[in-house]
């Protein structure tokens, strides 16, 4: 089963360039349950090829569009160890608590619009050292 994970991000503001900590869940699968997706991809797309082989002259297209498609699916699956949940935090600009669904993307920096104000939203990637912020006060 896949793990699900909670990592430190922040949220950086568009508007007025400041930051906020924030947090995002996200499901992380191990190096066989990679394998294990990219096939399954591998073999949905390998069956609707085979089933288009049934429909005249469209098959021309879709036979090899699914074949060669299912393998850079399969690929790019195999490739993805996590699926971003939702991120959580404190809005930078208006200062709300917001979630941001991620829609299975957890690759930073990505931009969504806080929900509260609209105002456009960097998801960063927090660097490892533990928390600057501490040391600073
Ligand atoms: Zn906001």
């Amino acid at each position: 089963m896949a793990e699900k994970i909670t990592q430190a991000i922040r949220f950086k503001s568009q508007k007025n360039g400041k930051t906020s900590p924030a947090e995002m869940q996200a499901l992380a699968f191990s190096k066989q349950e990679q394998k294990t997706r990219g096939l399954q991809t591998l073999a949905l797309f390998w069956v609707i090829a085979t089933v288009c082989v049934l429909i005249p002259i469209a098959h021309f297209i879709l036979v090899p569009g699914f074949l060669i498609g299912g393998v850079v699916a399969a690929k790019r699956r195999w490739n993805k160890d996590k699926e971003g949940l939702d991120a959580r935090g404190a809005c930078p600009a208006c200062h709300n608590n917001i979630r941001i669904a991620l829609e299975k993307n957890a690759e930073l920096p990505q931009w969504h619009d806080c929900p509260e104000c609209g105002d456009a939203l960097e998801l960063q990637a927090v660097p490892d050292a533990p928390d600057d912020q501490e040391k600073n006060v």
